[in-house]
């Protein structure tokens, strides 16, 4: 059972392009109530499940408290835009290094919605150096943002660093709904 109904649209996008592979670091940004989180434990095999697979690690943060998972490790009351938070991070990584970045991020609705997808497209933005920290070379980034006008300076800034950047929007994701996905693959930005 996932914690929150959000699973079924990463569950579609990992499927459909293979990414979170036994034995993948990864960091779950806005990871609160945790169901992203839950399928990267089983996907990377962070529990060490399948003693025959290489063993991973999941790290999420949140604002918000995130209720234990085992396979998990959370940073609760952390921001993700706050360079303290990438510190933090790095230390908690093996070798400080990630093979995917997941972001589920949404800011608190201001009753603006330009104004809001202007917050959130900021806020991915932030992912961007998070990714010259600690994104391997190869590696893969998965963000959430809403479609408007500030979404192709998002696109633009992901094509720099990805070698493959697509916007996806999951089946299990309200068609009403402006929320799309951005896939950045083949990280290349190495610093
Ligand atoms: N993917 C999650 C899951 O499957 O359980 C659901 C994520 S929910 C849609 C968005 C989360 O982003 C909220 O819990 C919110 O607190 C968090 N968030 C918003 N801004 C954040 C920030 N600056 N740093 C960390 N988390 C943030």
């Amino acid at each position: 059972n996932y914690r929150c109904r959000s699973a079924f649209k990463l569950l579609e996008i990992v499927d459909k392009y293979r990414l979170l592979k036994p034995g993948d670091n990864v960091i779950d940004c806005g990871a609160a109530p945790g169901a992203w989180s839950q399928i990267a434990v089983q996907r990377v095999n962070s529990t060490g499940a399948n003693a025959e697979l290489p063993r991973g690690t999941v790290i999420g943060i949140d604002l918000l408290n995130i209720a234990p998972l085992d396979g998990a490790h959370f940073l609760s009351s952390h921001d993700i835009t706050d360079p303290f938070t990438h510190a933090r991070l790095q230390d908690l990584l093996p070798s400080a290094k990630a093979d995917v970045i997941l972001s589920d991020m949404a800011p608190n609705a201001s009753g603006c919605k330009d104004m809001d997808k202007e917050k959130l497209i900021t806020m991915c933005l932030t992912l961007i150096d998070l990714s010259e920290k600690i994104l391997k070379p190869g590696g893969s980034l998965v963000c959430k943002y809403w479609d408007g006008f500030l979404a192709h300076t998002l696109q633009n800034r992901l094509s720099a660093v990805f070698g493959c950047v697509r916007s996806l929007k999951p089946k299990a994701s309200r068609k009403e709904s402006a929320e799309k996905y951005f896939l950045g693959q083949m990280y290349k930005r190495i610093k």
